[in-house]
């Protein structure tokens, strides 16, 4: 039986973990945290999945939460400033998405990779850690993440387009959002120059909940996250930017109250894309996977679809591989197979952190007045990968936009 190690407890691990279980692999998981740890631990993403990412689930068995959890049904696009809106449409995607607290999912899916056979190891692994396993398994992965041990893997400066983060990045999970009116919706809310906010439905640890992301530009006026030192604080601040900055939104946001002691979280990421080949001081190699090869902002709420679709490309081709080595080509090969998709996720991403090009200030303004493009629009959450070419390039964007209007003419 192939022996797999895989580090890290995460949406890419646990996914991998159960799948390979599943086609007949050893598979041990490390984790530096056990899942009381997770489950009594800080909120650490607002994790949107979306149908393709959740089909994956689906088909290992795992998607737990599919009746609980309040389903994400549409997109609601706006941006302005002051009482203007220059852009304001909605569109709903072809099947809803979902958001379940990993402080739920990530225990419940370790206990159940036990359940099926797997070895759930309890330790913060290191370099000597990672050499006794590569000595020990046919194949070494690491899903940690944005944990220290993925520096391992070197940085693609050519893949990697910013050497800083462009967000200072606020979440707050809460009780007492007012309902929308029509459906429910990943709520985007620009303001230009100086952030976003971004909401939907989630499930937390005290049930259904809303999950409020504020997008902050470095030293602009929402860039105020230092000054909080209490949740009561973080909310209120929240409340605060809401009210002026996007104060479409505020009606929906005066009572709001905090789901719990640990539902706030002030961070930064890096975008980067990282050489998939981790090199030990043996000569042995390692293979990277999902954030700790290809981290994006949460802007547009990509990574943990992404870690589902990696988990999901990656046993396939564990499972082409039969019992021939994981050798470097191998490694490099799997990483392309996953790029060949998770570029145009960065690209996406990468996008919505600089100020809006022609193409994407087209589409997005014609989305107003054309309804089908709207809902066209609404599933690139679900695969980015649909975007091209139009919302890069301007003649492309005019073409596409015109196909729309001759259908709706
Ligand atoms: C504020 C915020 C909001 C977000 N919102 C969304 C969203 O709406 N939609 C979306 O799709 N994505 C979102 N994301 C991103 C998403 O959460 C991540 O991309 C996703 O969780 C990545 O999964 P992963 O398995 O690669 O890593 P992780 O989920 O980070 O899991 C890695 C695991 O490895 C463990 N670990 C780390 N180091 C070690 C070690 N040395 N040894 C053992 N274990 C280790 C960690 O403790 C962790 O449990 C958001 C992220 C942030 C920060």
């Amino acid at each position: 039986m192939r022996k797999i190690t895989i580090i890290g407890a995460g949406q890419a691990g646990l996914q991998l973990g159960i799948g390979l279980l599943g086609q007949g692999y050893a598979v041990r998981i490390a984790s530096n945290r056990s899942a009381e740890q997770i489950g009594a631990g800080r909120v650490m993403s607002s994790q949107s999945m979306y149908d393709m990412a959740l089909a994956f689930e689906r088909e290992l068995g795992i998607a737990f939460w599919d009746q609980e959890c309040p389903p994400t049904d549409g997109v609601h696009m706006r941006a302005g400033s002051g009482d203007q809106l220059l852009i304001d449409w909605r569109g709903l995607m072809c099947a809803p998405g979902q958001s379940v607290d990993q402080r739920i999912k990530m225990p419940v899916w370790m206990a159940e990779f036990q359940r099926r056979g797997g070895e759930l190891v309890i330790e913060d692994a290191g370099i000597p850690e990672l050499e006794r396993y590569a000595q020990t398994s046919d194949l070494v992965i690491v899903a940690t993440g944005k944990g220290e041990i993925g520096k391992l893997f070197e940085r693609d400066n050519e893949l990697s387009p910013f050497d800083a983060s462009l967000r200072t990045i606020s979440l707050t999970y809460v009780h007492g959002m007012k309902p929308r009116e029509d459906f429910s919706a990943l709520n985007i809310s620009i303001n230009p120059g100086i952030g976003e906010l971004v909401n939907f439905p989630g499930m937390t640890l005290s049930g259904p909940c809303d999950i409020i992301n504020l997008e902050c530009i470095p030293n602009g006026p929402m860039d105020r996250w230092h000054e909080v030192k209490t949740q009561e604080e973080h909310l209120a601040l929240a409340v605060q930017m809401i009210e002026e900055y996007f104060p479409w939104e505020a009606e929906r946001c005066r009572n709001l109250r905090l789901t719990d002691d640990q539902c706030t979280l002030v961070g930064r990421v890096t975008p980067t894309v990282r050489k998939p080949v981790g090199y030990l001081p043996s000569g042995r190699t390692v293979l990277g996977m999902a954030d700790v090869l290809v981290l994006n902002d949460p802007i547009t709420g990509q990574g943990s679809n992404n870690a589902s679709k990696c988990a999901n490309v990656y046993m396939q081709c564990i499972l082409d591989q039969g019992e021939k080595a994981f050798d470097d080509q191998w490694k490099n090969a799997t990483f392309a197979r996953y790029w060949d998709y998770a570029q145009w996720v960065a690209k996406f991403t990468n996008t919505h952190l600089l100020p809006p090009t022609e193409p994407v200030l087209k589409v997005l303004s014609a989305c107003g007045r054309l309804p089908q493009l709207a809902a066209h629009f609404s599933n690139a959450f679900n695969d980015p990968k649909m975007l091209t070419p139009w919302y890069y390039d301007n003649e492309e964007a005019e073409r596409f936009i015109a196909s729309f209007a001759s259908q709706a003419a």
